[in-house]
Formats: C-alpha cells, sequence, structure tokens
C-alpha cells in the first residue's frame, strides 16, 4: 500500500506526526505497537511492522486477552515505521486528538524468523487472516486477525488459546533442589 495514503490524509505543517519514509527496521525483530487514539471516537490503533511500515487497524474497543472476545478492528492505511514511537496532540483536522502508546514490543509468526515471519503476513494478509504472537507489557501470545467475508475493511482481532506451558519435570524434593525461581 505504502505511504500515500497516509500522507494524502495529513497536513504536516500543522499536524505533529511523522511524514515518514519506508525504510527497513534497524532492530532484530518485528515491532508492533498499540497507540491509544483520543480522537472524536475513542480507540485504539493496533500496528504491525511489515516491510518497512506499519499494517494498520483502528480497534474502537481495544485488544482484549479473553480469548471468548472478538474486537471489531477496521483496517486504516499503513502509517510508517516511525509512527511506532509517536506520542502528541494532533490538531483540529484528520484524527485530532491525543495519541498514547498503550502498548509496544515485538511480534513473530509463532517459531518463524524475522523474514518468514513477513513472508506469511504477508500472505495471510491476501487471505484475509493472520496468526501471530505478541510479546508485549500488555498482550502477550498468540493473536489472530481475521478478515470479515464480503465487509472489506472490516477484521476481528482475537486472542488465541496459547498452548499450555511444558510440563515440569518431576523431581524428587530434597533440600538441595529446592531454590527459589526467579
Ligand atoms: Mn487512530
Amino acid at each position: 500500500m505504502g505511504l500515500q495514503s497516509y500522507r494524502a490524509k495529513r497536513t504536516f505543517s500543522t499536524s505533529p506526526e511523522p511524514k515518514g519514509r519506508l525504510q527497513r527496521s534497524t532492530h532484530g525483530r518485528l515491532r508492533f505497537v498499540v497507540q491509544k487514539h483520543a480522537a472524536r471516537t475513542l480507540h485504539y490503533d493496533f500496528r504491525l511492522e511489515l516491510d518497512g511500515v506499519l499494517k494498520s487497524w483502528a480497534v474502537p474497543k481495544g485488544p482484549s486477552s479473553n480469548p471468548k472476545i472478538k474486537r471489531l478492528a477496521i483496517m486504516v492505511e499503513d502509517h510508517p515505521y516511525e509512527y511506532r514511537n509517536f506520542e502528541g496532540v494532533i490538531p483540529e483536522g484528520y484524527g485530532a486528538g491525543t495519541v498514547k502508546i498503550w502498548d509496544q514490543g515485538t511480534y513473530s509468526v509463532e517459531g518463524n524468523s524475522k523474514r518468514e515471519s513477513e513472508r506469511l503476513i504477508r500472505q495471510g494478509l491476501k487471505k484475509g487472516v493472520i496468526h501471530f504472537s505478541l510479546e508485549g507489557e500488555r498482550l502477550h501470545g498468540q493473536f489472530a486477525l481475521v478478515q470479515l467475508t464480503g465487509r472489506g475493511n472490516q477484521w476481528l482481532l482475537i486472542k488465541q488459546k496459547d498452548a499450555p506451558p511444558p510440563p515440569k519435570k518431576k523431581r524428587t524434593t530434597s533440600r538441595s533442589s529446592t531454590r527459589k525461581s526467579a
């Protein structure tokens, strides 16, 4: 999609938002961010790094960590990679209101390298379903974004049930094995 649509909607002489450019991330892992945006209608912008930009969805009620709760997520224009660090007040005009980072961290498609994760996300976006694992401060574990058929830019953000942790090896209890875990 590129950043044409992002730029066309904004006036950078008045908005503090980054103009942005396509850039490869310098970070070793793919990044995600969720920004709380107190615009005319409060929502949460959920963004995943892909191919040097942030794929973006506006989630009116915000992400939920409860697998039983599906959250509507409206796909919006790609945002520049540096937007992940943006916090501030957008003046009158497009998106007017305060933006604050609500969560941030890294993501991957479970068990895959950055390059392979990006390939799988790219492919999944075309098919209308992506699965990924978040490592944030608030959000952890498996999530999915599923496009609603025939509804264009409407997707659902859903927490997936995480695999149970591997069983702990049974140890015979003795004084020497009693240690405080970190
Ligand atoms: Mn927004």
